[in-house]
């Protein structure tokens, strides 16, 4: 009954927020605007979804492809960077050689 309880709660809290936000974006930006923008917000706000993912599991400076160390300048110039600077270059060789290893 607690949890139950507990959990609607959040979600009734979130809803009117999410709403009333939006309206004030939509007020204040025309449609053209956002719909120009949405795109690559949209793409952006994925990438700093599963940058936020990575870093909650302890993996969030590591190269999502061939498993280095994603050098720290990169980090600081692409926060949500899932690769290190050579895998996002382009990797010579796809298919890799190493198996993608997730530790635990
Ligand atoms: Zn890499």
């Amino acid at each position: 009954m607690r949890a139950s309880n507990a959990s609607s709660d959040l979600r009734h809290e979130s809803d009117p927020l999410s709403a009333d936000f939006a309206e004030q974006v939509t007020q204040r930006e025309s449609d053209d605007v956002l719909e120009a923008i949405s795109e690559s917000a949209q793409q952006e706000l994925r990438l700093v979804q599963g940058a936020l993912r990575r870093l909650e599991e302890g993996r969030y400076t590591t190269c999502a492809v061939c498993g280095e160390p994603i050098e720290e300048e990169r980090l600081q110039a692409v926060p949500y960077t899932d690769r290190c600077r050579t895998c996002a270059e382009g990797s010579p060789r796809p298919g890799g050689e190493r198996p993608r290893r997730r530790p635990g």
